[in-house]
C-alpha cells in the first residue's frame, strides 16, 4: 500500500511542497533505534528511500562500530519532501539547502505580507505532527517489544532537533548534544 504522509498528521495541503515526491521512513516499526535526517537527497529522491546517499554511508559505518545494521534501525526524515528554493532565486546545489529554503520562505512571506496575500507555511511545520506522531507509536510500539527504556530517538542535524523540540534548540544541536529528553519532549528540560 502507497504510503500517505496525511494519514499520519502531515498537514501536506498547508505546505509548500505539496506535489513533490515523498520519502517515506523505513525500518521496524518497534525498532529501540530511531535516527531523524532533516529532509530527502537527491539519492533519497531518486530511490525513495531516505539516506542511502553519501549520509547514509556514514550512518551504516556509524551503526555497524556500534553492532547494529541498517535494516534493524528506524530511519526517517523531518521533511519527507525537498525543499527547494525556486530557480529563479537561486541556482546549484545551493537551492536544496534548508537554511537556504528557510531564508527565501522569510523573504517571500515579506512580500506576500505587503501584498496582502496569506503566509506560506514552514514545511518543517506542516510535517511536524506526522512526525511527533511517528515518533510517538514508534515509543509505544518499542515499549510493547519489550525494550524498557522504549525508542532512542536521534537528530542527525540542526533542522531535525529543532522540529522534534518544537523549536526550542535554536542555538544548535552542537549546544545539546548529549543531552537526554523524554518522549513527551517538546515540554521537558533536559536530564544529564
Ligand atoms: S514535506 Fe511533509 S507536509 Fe510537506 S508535502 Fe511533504 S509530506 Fe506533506
Amino acid at each position: 500500500m502507497k504510503y500517505d504522509p496525511r494519514k499520519c498528521g502531515a498537514l501536506c495541503t498547508q505546505c509548500p511542497l505539496q506535489g513533490s515526491p515523498v520519502v517515506p521512513p523505513e525500518g521496524p516499526p518497534d525498532s529501540p533505534w530511531v535516527f531523524v535526517g532533516e529532509a530527502p537527497g537527491p539519492s533519497e529522491i531518486k530511490f525513495g528511500r531516505p539516506f542511502i546517499g553519501p549520509s547514509g554511508v556514514k550512518l551504516e559505518e556509524m551503526l555497524e562500530k556500534h553492532g547494529w545494521k541498517r535494516k534493524q534501525v528506524y530511519i526517517t526524515n523531518a521533511v519527507l519532501c525537498r525543499p527547494e528554493v525556486p530557480i529563479t532565486v537561486m541556482s546549484g546545489a545551493q537551492r536544496f539547502n534548508s537554511k537556504n529554503y528557510m531564508q527565501w520562505l522569510h523573504a517571500e512571506n515579506k512580500v506576500q505580507k505587503k501584498l496582502g496575500r496569506p503566509q506560506l507555511r514552514s514545511p518543517f511545520e506542516c510535517c511536524a505532527p506526522r512526525l511527533l506522531n511517528e515518533l510517538e507509536q514508534h515509543e509505544e510500539a518499542a515499549l510493547a517489544a519489550g525494550y524498557p527504556n522504549g525508542a532512542v530517538v536521534q537528530p542527525l542535524g540542526n533542522f531535525a532537533a529543532m522540529t522534534i523540540l518544537d523549536w526550542k534548540s535554536p542555538t544548535g544541536i552542537m549546544k545539546i548534544r548529549g543531552s537526554v529528553y523524554g518522549l513527551q519532549l517538546r515540554d521537558e528540560e533536559p536530564s544529564e
